[in-house]
């Protein structure tokens, strides 16, 4: 069996490490590889010739970066159907959605393409006499990226691109689930042109996690996962001195109007809701209806919509989502779905014995839908990453928007009406960090900048978009002043210069 150990200055390394984990594919169960886990040692060395890599790429013109960019965009595109199957046989999302992952990730390295524009910093001519003041954007130096596993192409090309593109050199650690694609886009970086050790990927877990953050090369770390390890992750990088932003977990609520299309609104927070077998940080798990009847109007389309939907292996066309990443995470769906239950909840549609005939040791989970859900149920506290949708019913507006902005986590919530001003009030007024309007999963497009607040997200800078320009540089400034032989001052100045 192989064994999957790490890229490193250009090449595929085994690992030296005493320890592996198994990869498994969730639609058969079956382990189809290894991953080595890297030990400190590793990682010093990587880091070391990340260091140098970092300091030739960073003195490279910047439109001399772009261009190998650009063409690693390129050669990205060529690889998508062989990265989409790669992703769904490790990670168990259907093909289709694959390639979204792959796609949402090439749209950060094509924002990246035009970093040059976004680092030229500010000029002031003439701030004093014959003095003018420039500040540039320096690259930090080399930086760690550590990756979960529900996107692993999208989520590495947030912060590599992003951290390449202004000059640094990235220690990528993905997901110990699914490494294949993140070492394939490291590989491919390579390929396309890029310097061998600007992007080391190493795989491990929580010791190699520690070992980034501990690392005195090592000047920013960048961390998605769930929010206790966000957490730690933030506390011991900046504890360390390093800048950091660690997304953590989120549990995203769709607000329905009584005046929603709800047709629409269905249709979307379906899609939202089960997508990806609920295990992505923007899915839709909570659903408000406000008002007297609205639930009723809801579930009278919702339940035979999620009897239509169709459960089935990543490779078929027809299923709308396949197998959730593993064995224990589908245990947990399932404990949680009971929990509900003796919470109070009522469970009308039940997803906990689904069994795919031919793949029965697959780990697959049907999809589940709890009503009468309360705010004081740990079940609605908690991130389930998985495909149930609870319905909390609210009887107003300010009932409903009480909820997500209370809410632990605050990463996205949407809202359907067709009222204008509600809307634009909702958006106003709610305490989370990005909101959809009739749009059920607001990923904000690679110019834009993504990020939740409360504990969806740590450090004060989002993923990509001019935000993460600012995260992987620093601001140097310069006043320089060149006068005339007539103009040099005789005197010395003992206080503070004006002008
Ligand atoms: P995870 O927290 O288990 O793992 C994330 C990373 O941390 C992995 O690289 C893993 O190896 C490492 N890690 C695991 N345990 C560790 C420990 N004890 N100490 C140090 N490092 C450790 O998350 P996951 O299960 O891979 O991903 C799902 C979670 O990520 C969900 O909570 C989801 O909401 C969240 N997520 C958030 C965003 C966002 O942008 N807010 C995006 C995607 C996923």
């Amino acid at each position: 069996m192989q064994t999957i150990g790490h890229y490193i200055d250009g090449q595929r390394v085994a690992g030296t490490g005493a320890r592996t984990k198994d990869v498994f594919n969730p639609n058969t169960g079956a382990v189809q590889a290894k991953v080595s886990m890297a030990t400190p040692a590793e990682l010093d060395a990587a880091v070391k010739s990340a260091e140098a890599a970092q300091i030739k790429w960073a003195a490279t013109n910047p439109q001399r970066r772009s261009r190998i960019l650009f063409d690693y965009k390129a050669l990205v595109e060529a690889n998508m159907d062989a990265l989409a199957a790669m992703l769904s046989s490790e990670h168990g999302k259907v093909l289709a959605d694959s390639r979204g992952d792959v796609i949402r990730g090439v749209d950060v390295i094509e924002f990246a393409c035009g970093v040059p524009h976004g680092q030229k910093g500010e000029h002031t001519y003439g701030a004093g006499p014959q003095i003018d003041v420039y500040s540039m954007r320096k690259p930090l130096g080399v930086v760690g990226c550590i990756t979960p596993f529900n996107f692993p192409a999208m989520i590495p090309m947030w912060m590599f691109g992003m951290a390449i593109a202004t000059g640094n050199a990235c220690i990528l650690k993905p997901s110990e689930k699914d490494p294949s694609v993140p070492m394939r886009l490291a590989e491919l970086f390579v390929e396309a042109g890029g310097p061998p050790g600007l992007l080391q990927c190493i795989n491990g877990d929580k010791e190699i996690v520690d070992a980034i953050c501990d690392h005195p090369i090592i000047q920013a770390v960048s961390f998605v996962g769930s929010s206790d390890i966000a957490q730690y992750v933030y506390a011991r990088a900046t504890a360390n001195g390093k800048r950091s932003q660690c997304m953590g977990g989120a549990k995203n609520h769709g607000i329905i109007m009584p005046d929603a299309n709800m047709d629409q609104a269905v249709k979307d927070i379906l899609g939202a809701a089960y997508g990806s077998a609920g295990e992505r940080c923007m899915a839709l798990p909570v659903v408000v209806p406000v008002g007297e009847g609205t639930a009723e109007r809801f579930l009278e389309k919702m339940l035979p919509a999620i009897e239509a939907m169709k459960v089935g292996v990543s490779e078929d066309p027809d299923a709308d989502y396949g197998p959730v990443v593993s064995e224990v995470h589908r245990d947990s769906i399932a404990d949680n779905v009971t929990k509900a239950v003796k919470e109070g909840a009522t469970l009308l549609v039940d997803g906990r014995d689904f069994k795919l005939q031919g793949y029965e040791d697959g780990f697959f989970i049907g999809p589940s839908l709890l009503d009468n859900v309360t705010a004081d149920m740990e079940t609605y506290h908690d991130e389930i990453f998985g495909p149930v949708l609870q319905i909390v019913r609210a009887d107003n507006f300010e009932d409903a928007l009480k909820l997500p902005s209370a809410h632990q986590y605050g990463n996205g919530v949407a809202i359907f009406t067709q009222n204008g001003r509600v809307a634009r009030e909702f958006a106003d007024r709610v305490e989370v960090g990005m909101v959809g309007i009739n749009v059920p999963i607001p990923v904000p497009v690679a110019y834009h900048s993504f990020g939740g607040w409360k504990r969806s997200a740590f450090g004060d800078a989002n993923q990509y978009g001019m935000e993460g320009l600012r995260f992987y540089t620093k601001v140097k400034t310069v006043t320089q002043r060149w006068p005339a032989p007539e103009e040099q001052s005789s005197d010395s100045a003992f206080v503070i210069p004006t002008f």
